[in-house]
């Protein structure tokens, strides 16, 4: 079965056309500007050549009529025509309290999507587009949505409560829901596999650290605790969002600033983080080359987020009461040697010693342990589109 992945944004659409025989990767591209005027760049993985040109796209159906006219034409084309491709996957941002897992999508199932909206008022109205744009190129064909929060809705009530006034969970839906629930579920899986130990009985941390970053106890192939909360702010300092702050701050510096709550949240969003801090960037190569030459806030910044990613998977090793492996994913993850030794470093008293040789390594699933490492560490590519298709077929199936 061939399936379309689609992970629609509010002027974006990326998608990969994956044969679950094998779970190869036929073709993967990118819609920008959509709304705007359109742009399409479209990599069929079968040695014809790569489409990046302009693609007029005043919305995400001619989007999706533009992805399909590609993966099915002579020159650029993977499949022979629309027929072959037998379901399409959509990444969901949240399902609320609505979805623990994947979900077939029918009318009612897109209306618990839009209920939703008040949660994710960013992203679930994209996602919902970018399933109607479906419908209206690919009619029946069917479709399954997979939600960032998903994995998270094991987490008990000690976990995901926040010590407020109850009705505000009750009725407004205060809570933590955490995201990044496909990687995270992905890693764990892989995990156990190379561990060679049946996943629920493992105690696993997942770190996953790219521009947004979050951190996952994962007992027994169930998530009972993550650092993200009722939005991707919380938890780490990331790239550009600050993770956890007292709360205070904010009625402080609306006083202090004249700036509102809104204006406010908007900079703890996307000019906090590492790049708040730093005055730099937020990305992590920017930044160990400013702290190599010498600039102390760039240091500050990537000495912050180690200490937060240690702090979390000390508090997370407690919650489990133990743990038997970490990884790390994402682009940090896998990628920032520096990072993830710098983090390691913080947990020794966990007998976790790094293997500088192993920990060199890149783009593949590794242990960056050494043999005598009492908890083994490893590094494992996330890759949410073959959760997202696997899902699909397993859902379309009946399995
Ligand atoms: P997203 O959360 O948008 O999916 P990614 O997982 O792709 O992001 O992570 C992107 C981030 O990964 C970049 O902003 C950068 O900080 C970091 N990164 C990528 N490559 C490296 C590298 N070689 N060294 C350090 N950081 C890296």
């Amino acid at each position: 079965m061939k399936i379309l992945v689609i992970n629609c944004g509010s002027s974006s659409l990326k998608y990969q056309l994956l044969d679950m025989e094998g779970e190869k990767l036929l073709a993967k591209g990118l819609c920008e500007r959509i709304g705007i005027d359109g742009h399409l760049t479209h990599k069929p993985q079968n040695g014809k050549p790569t489409f990046n040109e302009d693609v007029a796209m005043p919305t995400h159906t001619e989007a999706i009529a533009a992805v399909l006219d590609k993966l099915t034409s002579a020159q650029y084309g993977v499949v022979d025509s629309m027929s072959e491709i037998g379901a399409v996957g959509h990444r969901v941002v949240h399902g609320g309290e609505k979805f623990a897992a994947s979900v077939r999508i029918d009318d009612a199932v897109l209306s618990a999507i839009s209920e939703c909206i008040p949660l994710a008022p960013l992203h679930n109205p994209a996602n919902i587009t970018g399933i109607e744009a479906c419908k209206a190129v690919m009619g029946d064909v069917p479709q399954v949505a997979v939600f960032d929060t998903a994995f998270h809705q094991s987490m008990p009530g000690k976990a995901f409560m926040y010590a407020i006034p109850y009705e505000y969970y009750t009725d407004l839906k205060v809570r933590r829901y955490g995201f990044h629930g496909t990687s995270h579920r992905y890693v764990a899986k892989r995990a156990a596999e190379m561990l060679g130990k049946p996943l629920e009985e493992l105690k696993l941390i997942s770190c996953h650290m790219g521009n947004g970053s979050s951190i996952c106890a994962i007992d027994g192939g169930r998530s009972v605790d993550t650092s993200m909360g009722f939005t991707p702010i919380a938890g780490l300092p990331m790239g550009t969002r600050c993770g956890d702050i007292d709360v205070s701050i904010l009625e402080y510096l609306a006083a202090n600033t004249g700036k509102d709550v809104k204006e406010l949240t908007n900079i703890l969003n996307k000019k906090s983080g590492v790049l708040g801090v730093s005055g730099i960037s937020s990305d992590f190569r920017d930044l160990d080359n400013a702290a190599q030459e010498g600039n102390d806030r760039a240091a500050l910044a990537l000495e912050m987020f180690c200490y937060a990613v240690a702090k979390t998977v000390g508090g997370y090793v407690a919650a489990m009461n133990g743990v038997d492996g970490i990884i790390f994913t994402a682009g940090i993850g896998e990628n920032s040697a520096d990072t993830r030794a710098g983090i390691c470093e913080y947990l020794g008293y966990l007998g976790i010693s790094i293997c500088s040789e192993r920990n060199a390594k890149r783009g593949e699933d590794t242990f960056i342990s050494t043999d005598d490492s009492r908890v083994r560490v490893m590094v494992i590519p996330t890759n949410e589109e073959l959760v997202i298709a696997r899902d699909t077929r397993d859902i379309v199936l009946g399995k």
